[in-house]
């Protein structure tokens, strides 16, 4: 029988065999969490095949409230993401 970190370890190890193959033929934008629901002003581009974060970027001070954000803002991060724009503005 396989430990739960055993099965842990064996499928981190598949994926970045993945992530070191992929070609990343799809990647999206995303609002870096470093927790559920806790964003810290960050953006990241990943690859939707392999989970990998391709870059890292910061947001200009004035376009990190979440509460109340400016459209320049959700134009920024998600001009190719509809649904996830579409769940922040009904937020
Ligand atoms: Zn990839």
């Amino acid at each position: 029988m396989n430990t739960a970190n055993e099965i842990r370890e064996r499928c981190e190890k598949e994926i970045a065999e993945l992530q070191q193959v992929c070609k990343h033929p799809k990647k999206q934008w995303m609002m870096y969490a470093w927790a559920p629901g806790h964003y810290n002003g960050e953006i990241c581009l990943v690859c939707l095949v392999c989970s990998k974060e391709l870059e890292r970027k910061n947001l200009p001070d004035d376009w990190c409230s979440f509460k109340n954000l400016p459209p320049k803002y959700i134009e920024y991060v998600y001009k190719e993401n509809e649904a996830l724009r579409s769940a922040i503005i009904q937020s």
